[in-house]
């Protein structure tokens, strides 16, 4: 078991005045200019802004993956920023799941062994990690698929994959960035479906989206413009606007 109970009054993912600046002097681009946003364990957040409002930006740095240019970035109460290479590597392997925008598989290893490579990263028996990678495929609709290559399937199993990826092994925190570009509807709301999951199971999930209609699955919506959050709302969820009833 490589997830770490965590106290659930701290925010799985906690962002403070967060700024990145690319380059430098004249050419320097403000992706984001002092974000602050909260994502409690259960709760899903959907971000969405036009393209180069900075949402890929904020969903990097809050997984670790990016540095932020001040500011700070906390999950589960350990400031990122205060982490040396290896425990970041730690920290991002044990409790950060990402999808990401072109899905990043490994041409050469099979769709198991990608879904299984965290957990094999983080040390756990190829054993228990093979049987975690088979549950998470066939959470994502992909049972019996494990032995096949990503070249084999299609663009939207690939993209299913990448899911099971990012909840194999019941890490904490989950960001996806517009992880249903892609593909076609109904798959589409397979993916959500998962995601949502993962946040009904207590997991934080924080999902980049265009998509008004995906952005209603979450909790909450964060409108962000020229890298500043402008605006936020609470969602209905799909099933609630079904039954009529107000969240
Ligand atoms: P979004 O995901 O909302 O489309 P991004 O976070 O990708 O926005 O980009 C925000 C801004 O930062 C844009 O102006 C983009 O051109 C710029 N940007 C993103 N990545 C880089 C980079 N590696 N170097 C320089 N500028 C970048
Ligand atoms: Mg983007």
């Amino acid at each position: 078991m490589t997830v770490q109970m965590t106290d659930p009054n701290v925010p799985v993912l906690s962002l403070r005045d967060v700024v990145k600046t690319y380059g430098e002097g004249d050419s320097a681009v403000h992706a984001l200019a002092g974000v602050s946003l909260d994502v409690n364990a259960g709760e899903m957040v959907a971000v969405m802004g036009t393209s180069g409002s900075g949402k890929s930006t904020l969903l990097t740095i809050a997984g670790g993956l990016l540095a932020a240019t001040s500011g700070t970035v906390s999950v589960g109460g350990v400031e990122l920023g205060r982490l040396r290479v290896k425990g970041l590597a730690r920290i991002r392997r044990e409790r950060i799941g990402f999808v990401f925008q072109d899905f990043n598989l490994l041409p050469s290893l099979t769709v198991l062994e990608n879904v299984a490579l965290p957990l094999d990263l983080a040390g756990q028996s190829a054993a228990g990690s093979r049987s975690d990678a088979r549950r998470a495929l066939a959470v994502v609709g992909l049972r019996g698929r494990g032995a096949s290559y990503p070249d084999d399937l299609s663009g939207g199993q690939r993209q299913r994959v990448a899911i099971a990826r990012a909840i194999v092994g019941r890490r904490r925190l989950v960001l996806a960035d517009e992880p249903t570009g892609a593909l076609d509807s109904v798959t589409g709301d397979t993916v959500l479906q998962v995601l949502r999951e993962r946040a009904d199971e207590g997991a934080a999930v924080v999902l980049v989206t265009h998509d008004a209609r995906h952005a209603a699955w979450a909790d909450r919506i964060v409108y962000i413009a020229d890298g500043r959050i402008i605006d936020e709302a609470s969602s209905a969820r799909p099933e609630q606007l079904l039954s009529g009833g107000a969240r």
